[in-house]
């Protein structure tokens, strides 16, 4: 698999995870890291993943893979 890190600016860490806008919904999914990339989502290492918040109006949902909301400290 090829290296693919963070979308955040000036981050390097790896990406574990794709966050992918649903517009029509409002809704934003944390899951695990897509394997295609689409003009919506955005792939995030584990720490920017876990620091994800939505705009108000937005939902987001994380996948059970990814923790839920416990902190993976
Ligand atoms: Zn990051």
């Amino acid at each position: 698999m090829d290296f693919r890190p963070c979308s955040r600016v000036a981050c390097q860490a790896p990406a574990v995870a794709t966050l992918t806008f649903d517009y029509a919904d409002a809704l934003a999914v944390l899951g695990p890291l897509a394997v295609t990339k689409s003009p919506h989502s955005f792939d995030l290492c584990a720490r920017h993943a876990q620091l994800t918040t939505v705009p108000a109006g937005w939902s987001l949902m994380r996948h059970a893979a990814l923790g839920g909301d416990q902190p993976q400290l």
